[in-house]
């Protein structure tokens, strides 16, 4: 009697799997990556159980990866001994995509392979990716703790469906044998794999073994009696950020970052530190180079991996950065936590605030840094952050300046919509006399430049910054002063230009003033159920009028997302 069943895939996972055959065949080799990063993850999720339950490891602790292959049979297979999956996890991981983001991912496909395998990059490989290079997959798996008979065999041909199946297996964990296509053979190749397992997965912290190549028998010799093979190490196989930073180059610390963020672009830039004393830690953390597509889901997922004393404890800790670094992917390994947090636990361990604001020293520092030795890298960064930092200056009061200067505005004096000034590089241009930092909120750049309050600021040649994001006028009402000079709405209240106006313009205006009291005194009457005051203005050169908000009022954009809200 046969137990074995076929289940179709979801539909994702159909159009998935149809996109990164066609549009990633120029990264092929990275299935492997893919496989032995699985594999890696499911050994250290075994730790963590063990560290509650030792008799999962069934008397073998002993975690390795193992990659074999055979030329005849045109198989590559990969074995761990980690954590395993049951039939309904074999059903659910490996034929469905459960991240979240999965929708918009799927509305952003465009047809055009080259875009889209950008964007399958930044979605993530994953195990799929084995399809580009095999036309079947078999997956054994049997879950640490489960009987020998309780395995499962998943098959597919990576189109429609796969088919599942009991079956027995003496040893826990997954092995999976990739039936290549015949055009892409070359991969059951000892020399092809070695070198793929040093290029991606030397950082993988267990061993990646494969068989020892034997030496050619030479002619005449006999040939040598077969005996069980032997298998070593290929990999370096120890944690990444245990090891020095001058041991490691640029290329590895990318290959860790793509392991633990599961991204498939290069990061923008990393921070790597050891940190000996009363807390001990050490933290590497990335800047992504995009933006996930759930960047403004507050639900999504984010945080960094933690261990303790080099023990893979969870994914996802959100306990060590502020939400307005929630893009920073990572890993911080502490000595100061017990093997047994957990996350209700980390909530009020105080040395997990300490961890909190040391890592999020590191990244403003890290960010500064780049802003300072990388224009470029940072105006990308600021492109796909800048709206997030911004949330920055009011959740947190401590790091407020630090922030600040990261800030980057689009501004009277670049001339573009870019968002490129800083507050530094504004103060540094201020006129003489000038005491504040002004500012105009619009819906748009070009409202912003054309807005009439700005007429007398480009006649006095005094900098005005644009500011057109949804959060700004709120930040804004956040924000008090930089360097000592407070932040001035150019359409609100009286403005005072300070020192640069000059006696003799003062003089002037009031001699103005005095000509069009009459009509000021004629216009109130009319005017008076709409506007709260009439006054004569010198912030105009060509228009006539403009409205202006009190000092205290509600901004245009803050009036309209309360409208909107319905208050
Ligand atoms: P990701 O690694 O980003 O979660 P993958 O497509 O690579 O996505 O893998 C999907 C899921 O399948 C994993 O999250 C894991 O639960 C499961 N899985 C894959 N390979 C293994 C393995 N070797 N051992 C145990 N579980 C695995
Ligand atoms: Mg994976």
């Amino acid at each position: 009697e046969t137990q074995k069943e076929t289940l179709g895939f979801q539909t994702e996972v159909k159009q998935l799997l149809h996109l990164m055959v066609h549009s990633l065949y120029s990264n092929k080799e990275i299935f492997l990556r893919e496989l032995i990063s699985n594999a890696s993850d499911a050994a250290e999720k075994l730790r963590f159980e063990a560290l509650e339950n030792a008799e999962l490891y069934e008397g073998d602790s002993d975690l390795k990866i193992r990659v074999s292959f055979d030329k005849d049979a045109k198989t590559v297979t990969i074995e761990d001994n980690g954590i395993g999956m049951n039939r309904d996890e074999v059903i659910e991981h490996l034929g469905t995509i459960a991240k979240s983001g999965t929708a918009s991912f799927m509305s952003h496909l465009t047809g055009d392979q080259s875009k889209d395998s950008q964007l399958i990059g930044q979605f993530g490989v994953g195990f799929y990716s084995s399809f580009i290079v095999a036309d079947q997959v078999d997956v054994f798996s049997r879950r640490a703790g489960t009987a020998v008979t309780d395995a499962v065999h998943w098959s597919s041909r990576g189109e429609g469906d796969f088919t599942i199946e009991p079956t027995e297996k003496a040893g826990r964990g997954t092995r999976i044998v990739l039936h290549l296509k015949d055009a892409e053979s070359e991969f059951a190749d000892g020399w092809r794999l070695r070198s793929l397992v040093r290029k991606y997965s030397d950082h993988i912290a267990f061993p990646v073994l494969m068989e020892k190549e034997a030496p050619e028998a030479e002619e005449g010799e006999e040939a040598p009696e077969a005996k069980a093979p032997e298998f070593e190490s290929v990999n370096s196989a120890t944690a990444l950020w245990t090891r020095s930073k001058s041991d490691l180059n640029d290329e590895e610390y990318q290959e860790f970052y793509k392991h633990i963020s599961h991204d498939f672009a290069e990061p923008l830039s990393w921070s790597h530190n050891k940190v000996e004393g009363n807390l001990e830690y050490t933290s590497l953390l990335y800047l992504p180079g995009h933006a996930p597509f759930d960047l403004w889901n507050r639900e999504a997922p984010r945080g960094l991996k933690l261990y303790v004393q080099r023990v893979f404890i969870m994914d996802q800790a959100d306990q060590f950065l502020p939400l307005y670094l929630r893009f920073i992917k990572g890993v911080v390994d502490s000595n100061n936590l017990s093997l047994n947090v957990s996350r209700e636990i980390l909530q009020k361990d105080p040395n997990v605030d300490k961890l909190r604001s040391a890592l999020t020293k590191r990244v403003l520092d890290m960010l500064s840094k780049l802003a300072k030795n990388d224009a470029e890298k940072y105006a990308s960064f600021w492109k796909e952050f800048g709206q997030v930092i911004k949330e920055g200056p009011a959740e947190d009061y401590a790091n407020r300046d630090k922030i600040l200067k990261l800030l980057r505005f689009a501004s009277t004096h670049t001339g573009n919509a870019e968002q490129s000034v800083g507050l530094e590089d504004y103060v540094s241009r201020m006129k003489e006399g000038q005491e504040k930092i002004f500012y105009v909120v619009a819906d748009n750049y070009n409202t912003a430049k054309n807005s009439p309050h700005l007429e007398i600021f480009r006649k006095k040649g005094i900098e005005v910054l644009l500011l057109t994001d949804r959060i700004d006028e709120w930040m804004m009402s956040q924000l008090f002063d930089f360097d000592g000079k407070s932040f001035q709405d150019v359409t609100k209240g009286e403005l005072n230009l300070g020192e640069v106006e000059t006696e003799e313009e003062k003089q002037q205006q009031e001699e103005s003033a005095k000509v069009l009291e009459g009509l000021l005194e004629r216009l109130k009457p009319v005017l008076d159920a709409r506007v709260s005051d009439v006054r004569v203005t010198h912030r105009l050169t060509d228009s006539p009028a403009c409205l202006v908000l009190g000092d205290y009022d509600m901004g245009a954009q803050m009036r309209r997302i309360m409208e909107a809200a319905g208050q």
